[in-house]
């Protein structure tokens, strides 16, 4: 119920106590008074009957009774007068008129009782109020009752019963209080117009208080509360209004400072106080994201966060994460579905070894499948037709996209994908940096592993991995057969041709050497001209083998220089891990021994290690 109406009510109810309540205090009043006024006039009439009785006997008119009471009743106003005889007097004189005889049991009850008896009555419509007056015998006075009558003092000598009408009381009772009520009704309409007018105002305010707060809860700060009044409702306005114009300008400020920070400014629509509530909430999840993926060890832990969170806080279990490989013009499936390095599943797989049909990755801005599903020719779903969408987010590292996001919609996630794209920007725009320079480490780890001249590994990758290829080696149950190589009489090249021709024989060779093993084995610059070869899985006799194939290849391996064509060949040691020795580095020593026999024996050739040349070495040594 609102304000206007629980002022109508509130006097409605008002009026009606009031009338009610003036009515039955009126009306219970109007009828003592009547009551007190009539018994007054019984009483008094009553005497004038007792006076005039006594005179007409002392006159002898006694007789003339009823006439003087017809009189009487005419003067007094009164509807009939009647005297009764008691006992006594009938014993005295007799039984007088047939109508001196009590009529009923209340004119027998006063002649009894010597007391006067009043009561109100209806009849025909009438209200008349009767009253039965005892004559009580009295020795007061001259003449007194006693001189007449043989009774004594006290005695009840008779009555008079006397009605009146008391309508015309109650017609004035009525007409006055028809007039109160009257008043009192004036009276409320005009309290009540009076206490409208100053409710109005009130009321007014209160709507639009309510309406300005209903629109505040919509994220709507703009309502105006209309000041209506200059009192505490006016005040109530006005305060209103400027904390509606505060929140306004802290929630536009926020709002400006979120769109800074995620780039995308709100389209006004939906609740803009959840709205950017939620992109605050993101943003600090993001960056307590960020401090986690920093501390990870490598890219694909970051990656399987990422996938994490894909899945897990914005629910999308199809998606692929590629990484752009700096190199060449490929892309590498990181994650897709949730697996990682699992297969090109969601696009054309030509996007694998061409990277610019990537749409995403060749603008390097987002790519909107959801409103335009033809945007992308690669997107290529596993079932066509079943209404699903794609969002693709390029990763900015640096200005260049280092990765791809994509994520895949079905038809009732599709709505969703609006509010998707701005907090997903947000993580993605924290993880970019932290990919990059995991990127960097591992790319800068990778060159301190590297030779640079030759670009073979160096030995300290072979320290670093030992431990993973020794496992790996065991897991397999597999050989490890390792070959030490020395160029013979480099330092001639040195020194003859300079350092430079050097240098270009140990490119050449590196080249060589790569060629002449299989991709899994390891070709490692172990010193300045020296050489290993890792071979997996080889029997001994097979690593022969294959070093004959490096001598001979060496050998005929012509190397243009500024004053001509260099040749030179190579000296190669043999051993075998775990045949020789269930130490590596044992068995590298050994290789090395076999090295040191084929230089010994006149050098261009392989050596087998046995352990005759470790007691030989051993004893040249002492
Ligand atoms: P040997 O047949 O006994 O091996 O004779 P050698 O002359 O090859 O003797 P040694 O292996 O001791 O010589 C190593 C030479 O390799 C010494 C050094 O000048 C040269 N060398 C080492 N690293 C490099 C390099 O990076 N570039 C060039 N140009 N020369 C290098
Ligand atoms: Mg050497
Ligand atoms: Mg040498």
């Amino acid at each position: 119920m609102n304000l206007q109406s629980k002022v109508s009510v509130f006097a409605v109810a008002l009026a009606s106590g009031l009338i009610v309540a003036l009515l039955g205090i009126g009306l219970l009043s109007f009828r003592q008074y009547s009551i007190a006024t009539a018994t007054e006039h019984i009483r008094s009439s009553a005497e004038i009957v007792r006076v005039s009785l006594t005179e007409a006997m002392i006159n002898g008119v006694i007789s003339k009774r009823e006439s003087f009471l017809q009189r009487l009743t005419e003067v007094q106003g009164l509807r009939t007068a009647r005297v009764v005889r008691g006992p006594q007097v009938e014993k005295q004189f007799g039984q007088g008129l047939a109508r001196e005889k009590p009529a009923d049991s209340l004119e027998r009850q006063v002649l009894e009782s010597g007391k006067a008896v009043f009561e109100l009555n209806e009849e025909g419509g009438e209200t008349l109020f009767r009253g039965t007056i005892p004559f009580v015998a009295s020795d007061n006075g001259q003449p007194n009752c006693i001189q007449c009558h043989q009774v004594s003092p006290g005695a009840v000598l008779g009555a008079v019963t006397l009605t009146m009408s008391i309508d015309h009381l109650r017609t004035k009772a009525l007409t006055t209080l028809s007039l109160m009520v009257l008043a009192v009704g004036c009276f409320v309409i005009f309290a009540f117009g009076l206490l409208r007018r100053a409710a109005t105002p009130i009321a007014d305010t209160a709507v639009d208080v309510e309406a300005a707060v209903q629109r505040a809860i919509n994220g709507d700060f703009k309502a105006v509360v209309e000041v209506r009044t200059k009192d505490e409702i006016g005040q109530i306005a006005g305060d209103m209004n400027r904390l509606l114009a505060f929140l306004d300008q802290g929630l536009s400020r926020i709002g400006q400072k979120v769109a800074q920070l995620t780039n995308h400014t709100p389209n006004g629509e939906g609740n803009l106080l959840d709205n950017t509530i939620r992109v605050v909430e993101t943003l600090t999840e993001a960056a307590h994201f960020k401090q986690a993926i920093e501390e990870d060890q490598s890219k694909d832990e970051i990656y399987g966060r990422l996938s994490r969170v894909i899945e897990q806080r914005f629910g999308v279990a199809e998606y692929s994460l590629y990484e752009v490989l700096p190199t060449n013009n490929q892309m590498l499936p990181v994650r897709v579905n949730g697996e990682a390095h699992g297969p090109c599943r969601w696009c054309d797989p030509q996007i694998l070894i061409r990277n610019d049909t990537c749409r995403a990755r060749r603008t390097g801005h987002l790519v909107d499948g959801v409103s335009a599903p033809d945007i992308c020719y690669a997107f290529r779903p596993q079932t066509e037709g079943d209404g699903r969408r794609y969002l693709c987010f390029p990763i900015l590292q640096s200005g260049a996209v280092g990765g791809v996001l994509q994520l895949v919609l079905g038809e009732a996630d599709a709505a969703r994908a609006e509010a998707l794209v701005p907090e997903v920007d947000i993580y993605l725009r924290e993880t970019a940096p932290v990919l990059e320079a995991k990127r960097l480490m591992e790319t800068l780890r990778e060159a301190n592993l590297r030779d640079p001249m030759t670009g073979l590994h160096n030995r300290r990758f072979l320290e670093e991995s030992v431990e993973n290829l020794l496992a790996q080696a065991q897991r397999r149950n597999a050989h490890l057969s390792i070959l030490m190589l020395d160029l013979d009489y480099f330092k001639m090249v040195n020194d003859t041709h300079g350092h430079d021709a050097g240098d270009a024989v140990l490119k050449a060779l590196a080249k060589v050497l790569v060629r002449s093993v299989r991709g899994g084995d390891y070709v490692i610059r172990y010193g300045g001209e020296e050489f290993m070869i890792l071979l997996h899985e080889t029997a001994a006799t097979v690593a022969m083998d294959v070093a004959e194939k490096i001598r001979v290849a060496v050998e005929g391996m012509k190397v243009p220089i500024a004053s001509g064509v260099l040749q030179k060949t190579i000296s190669i040691g043999v051993a075998d891990y775990p045949a020789d020795s269930d130490t590596f580095w044992q068995t590298v020593k050994f290789a090395d021994v076999a090295l040191y026999k084929a230089k010994e024996s006149g050098r261009n050739r392989v050596v087998r290690f046995v352990p005759a040349l470790w007691e030989e070495n051993n004893s040249k040594d002492y």
